[in-house]
């Protein structure tokens, strides 16, 4: 009998869990009908939501306390925060992270297991084909988004990869491992490496509920994934700067030729403003980069847990 462990990160999602952990029992009842026993280990991790998602998780560890288990935090915080807390406490053979809302199909769950102990992949992905009911400029600005960190980050990200996977004990351990604050799951994961193997699937709606993520979040999210994975951005400040101050480097020398053989003119500072607002404003943009990552920085060396637990079972 081989253990998975399934991270369930849950914010706000009271009607989906029981959805959620009817299909995925249907689904382990289907695996070991077919002779394979397999012993599914749900672990729930209720990111400080303010509905009765807690309440919901403790019935239902109390209906199945062999197999169902719940860690709950003092506050909202963060899917990623989440799912390091459930990687965290994961004890199973292999570990699958899924979203509790549904869209992560549980009915791939036999083939992803096959692959890994069949094919011998450590790692099985999945992606989704175009996302159903998400609106064009999100589509647009994910796909720039995943070529922008494609070109600057080392690690390679899958395109439209989503968190749910299946991971081997051993992946696991390496990801768990890992002493970082600042955690984007999809860098991580791809981060650590091993033989991963994706699967596509037609994208689905949500079980129930609404999705928690704004384009601002979005933006955000896009934001920490490149700077948690690459220095480009630091990289491109300096090229950057370094080439303007070659440019005006030039525009001096020839200002100066000019004075000296044509004589002074006090024409031409529309040129001079709009020359003084461009640089001011690379500069802007310059020191914001830099602040970022030193906001990176500020935030790992405070050593602060990424989550608290205030009770478990
Ligand atoms: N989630 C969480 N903490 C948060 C936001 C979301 O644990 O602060 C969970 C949520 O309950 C769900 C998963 O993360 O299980 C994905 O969230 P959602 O469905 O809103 O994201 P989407 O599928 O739209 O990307
Ligand atoms: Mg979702």
């Amino acid at each position: 009998m081989r253990t998975i462990s399934l991270i369930v990160p849950c914010y706000n999602e009271e009607e989906s869990i029981m959805l959620f952990y009817d299909a995925v029992t249907k689904v382990f009842t289907g695996i070991n009908h077919a002779g394979e026993r397999y012993q599914p280990q749900y672990q729930f991790v209720n990111d400080g939501s303010s509905d009765k998602t807690l309440e919901i998780l403790k019935q239902l560890q109390e209906q199945h306390p062999e197999t169902v288990h719940y860690i709950s935090f003092s506050r909202n915080f963060g899917k990623e925060s989440a799912l390091a807390a459930g990687l965290d406490a994961a004890t199973g053979d292999l570990v699958a992270v899924m979203d509790v809302d549904l869209q992560d199909l549980p009915e791939l769950l036999p083939e992803m297991i096959r692959l890994i102990e069949e094919e011998d992949y450590d790692c099985v992905g999945t992606i989704q084909k175009a996302r159903r009911g998400q609106s064009r400029i999100r589509a647009f600005l994910s796909s720039r988004f995943y070529k922008v960190i494609d070109t600057m980050s080392q690690v390679k990200i899958e395109p439209n990869a989503r968190d749910y996977r299946l991971m081997t004990r051993q992946m696991v351990d390496s990801i768990t491992a890992l002493p970082e604050y600042n955690r984007f799951s999809k860098g991580i994961f791809a981060w650590v490496g091993y033989k991963t193997k994706y699967l596509t699937y037609e994208s689905q709606p949500r079980a129930a509920g609404t999705t928690h993520w704004s384009l601002s979040m979005l933006f955000n999210y896009a934001i920490d994934g490149i700077i948690d994975f690459s220095d480009a951005p630091l990289r491109l400040a300096t090229w950057v700067g370094g080439f303007s101050f070659f440019l005006s480097i030039c525009g001096l020398i020839f200002v100066v030729l000019r004075a000296l053989i044509i004589g002074g003119s006090v024409a031409g500072w529309p040129s001079l403003v709009s020359i003084i607002l461009m640089l001011g404003g690379l500069q802007l943009f310059c020191l914001g980069i830099l602040g970022e990552y030193i906001g990176k920085i500020y935030l790992e060396t405070k050593q602060r847990p990424k989550y608290i637990v205030k009770e478990k079972k």
